[in-house]
């Protein structure tokens, strides 16, 4: 289907339109489709933009990756489909290795996204030969790459599910998660929770590591001053003021109504 430029939900249905095509390649899955309106309902709440501490986080995940010895970006299905391009730019600003670590696990699923990535320029992608199990996790959510994931000392992790972020962060790893759920498991147990559209976060979290790299000492600064709580705190608070400004236009404007003269 072609969707006309001017259309009022644009870039959303452009979004849909590249999962759909993906599950039709068997990059996504069935279950991906769903997280995504979980997604979509969040940020129509947030309004759809970069929110003030969804910047904040996003900072402090640019100097995590910049500081990091072994940052890894994990890449899943959705990923792949919404932002690969964006995923192999960031990397390549990093510079961070990628690694293909699903849900939902086959070989041939696994092989369709790395080339996916390599066809939007990504080199030396790992994922398809695990040979290290994260703690805590059962069957093949285990999997992982002793170089990339497995000993990764900073992971981005967009779109991950609360379990494996939580295994990941279990075992000392900064965890840096994307999902606009800030409820969700994943964005309590991540150690910086970008609450964030991922294509967004992944723009603005490259552009934030071109702008620390250019100021040094900012990135050691900027994870000082990141208090993930408060982060999360201002996130729920900029929520509240977003219900409230809806809140406001919802209500009915009052007509003044004339009183009836005595005398009509
Ligand atoms: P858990 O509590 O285990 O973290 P969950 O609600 O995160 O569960 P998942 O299946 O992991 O369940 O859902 C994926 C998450 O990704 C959802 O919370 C959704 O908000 C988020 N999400 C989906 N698409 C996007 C997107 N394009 N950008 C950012 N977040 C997204
Ligand atoms: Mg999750």
């Amino acid at each position: 289907m072609r969707i006309p430029k001017s259309h009022p939900r644009y870039a959303s249905l452009v979004r849909r339109e590249r999962l759909v095509r993906a599950w039709k390649d068997g990059t996504v899955v069935p279950e991906g489709l769903i997280a995504h309106g979980r997604g979509e309902a969040f940020d129509y709440l947030l309004g759809e933009e970069s929110s003030a501490p969804a910047l904040v986080a996003e900072k402090a995940a640019a100097a995590a990756l910049l500081r990091a010895k072994r940052p890894v970006i994990s890449v899943n299905g959705n990923v792949a489909a919404l932002a690969a391009r964006e995923v192999v730019r960031l990397a390549r600003a990093i510079p961070a290795r990628i690694e293909v670590n699903l849900f939902h696990r086959t070989p041939a699923r696994v092989r369709r996204i790395v080339r996916r990535l390599e066809a939007a320029g990504a080199e030396a992608v790992l994922g398809t030969r695990p040979d290290a199990r994260i703690p805590g996790l059962e069957s093949k959510r285990a999997l992982s790459d002793r170089d990339g994931i497995f000993t990764a000392d900073v992971v981005l992790v967009p779109l991950e599910d609360g379990d494996r972020a939580e295994a990941l962060a279990a075992m000392g790893k900064t965890v840096i998660s994307v999902d606009l759920n800030p409820l969700s498991r994943t964005s309590q147990r991540a150690t910086i929770p970008v609450v964030d559209e991922l294509t967004r976060a992944l723009a603005n979290i490259r552009k934030f590591v071109g702008e620390l790299q250019d100021a040094p000492g900012e990135a050691a600064r900027m994870l000082r001053a990141y208090d993930k709580a408060g982060n999360l705190g201002a996130t729920y608070s900029f929520l509240e003021w977003r219900l409230k400004v809806l809140r406001r236009r919802a209500r009915p404007t009052r007509t003044r109504t004339r009183r009836r003269s005595p005398h009509a």
